[in-house]
């Protein structure tokens, strides 16, 4: 998906991790995406813009989009991350400039590497489904890769892990030995956890990761702390479980990786190194230039304007 926000911030950040068991609690902000899809906006955050690689978490719906056009978002560029697509309900049409053509399913991974470029476009398939429920991830690529050759995979056989009163699809990375078949490039995880109603759960997690968790749908005391759907608790790193109870059938998501250790500059739907670079890529893509093209997909979006005034690390600028 895109960043629609007309006035996005220019933000330099060099994230620290919590090297200790930490509970920081964060509320998503509603933003519009696309002409119909409204999401809580859970990274970046005031309080956080990194939790490992992860850059940008979006959880939108569930929407009944019976009688809407659901997702509409036409063909928009990226650089230097991975976008990652995840239903929980409903499906979206994914098409890019590689000539990619997919429909994403509930339980399936859609993972789009950016490298140096792509452009790509999203939209509820027609018909469609009643029900749109999903959550749009990206992932931070390093230095080495973020240059590289762009490439789209579509996984739709993730490993699971059973235990009493929990399912969990590894969707990206690793967790307790089980590796998703996505191609990743730091140590990181994104898992999809879901808990039966009554249950009580260790969750495994590798202590040298930072992780967080959202509430997808119910109701979870993570750690002893109650969470509802629209926020995310950042849990730092050093642990090696994590206590789940669930009173109702309930779905969470948990993210982590290890601390990503280069400081990023975000605008708009691209990941670079500096302002300049970000400057360079809007002024490509106005040209038509460099990110391509996605056949049959509608007139691509324009960028926003770049803010005014300099980029101060650590800082965002409107
Ligand atoms: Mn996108």
């Amino acid at each position: 998906m895109s960043n629609l926000d007309r006035a996005p911030s220019l933000t330099s950040l060099r994230e620290q991790a919590s090297p200790q068991p930490a509970h920081q609690l964060f509320t998503g902000r509603e933003v519009l995406v696309g002409s119909e899809t409204r999401v809580r906006r859970l990274l970046p955050n005031l309080g956080r813009r990194l939790v490992g690689a992860w850059c940008f978490v979006d959880h939108y719906g569930p929407d009944d989009i019976a009688n809407r056009p659901g997702m509409q978002v036409p063909p928009h560029p990226h650089m230097g991350l991975q976008t990652v697509s995840w239903l929980l309900d409903g499906e979206v049409h994914h098409r890019d400039s590689l000539g990619s053509d997919a429909l994403i399913r509930p339980g399936e991974l859609g993972l789009m590497t950016a490298g140096h470029a792509i452009t790509h476009a999203e939209y509820s398939p027609v018909p469609h489904p009643e029900l749109l429920h999903g959550v749009q991830l990206w992932v931070a690529l390093p230095a080495g890769v973020r240059d590289g050759a762009a490439s789209w995979e579509h996984h739709t056989g993730l490993p699971v892990i059973e235990e009493a009163g929990m399912q969990v699809t590894v969707m990206l990375g690793s967790l307790a030995g089980a590796v998703s078949p996505g191609t990743t490039h730091t140590p990181l995880v994104g898992a999809s956890v879901l808990l039966d109603q009554g249950a009580l759960a260790m969750l495994p997690l590798e202590p040298e990761f930072e992780h967080a968790v959202l509430v997808i749908s119910g109701a979870v005391e993570v750690d002893g702390e109650l969470l509802d759907v629209g926020s995310m608790l950042y849990l730092g790193c050093g642990r090696s479980e994590l206590m789940l109870r669930a009173d109702s059938a309930s779905r969470l998501m948990l993210l982590g990786g290890e601390p990503f250790d280069e400081e990023i500059v975000m605008w708009w739907n691209f990941v670079g190194r500096s302002a300049e670079e970000i400057a360079a890529a809007r002024e490509e893509w106005a040209a038509g230039d460099r990110f391509g093209v996605v056949q049959d997909a509608g007139a691509p979006l324009a960028a926003p304007p770049l803010p005014p005034g300099t980029l101060k690390p650590g800082g965002a600028i409107r």
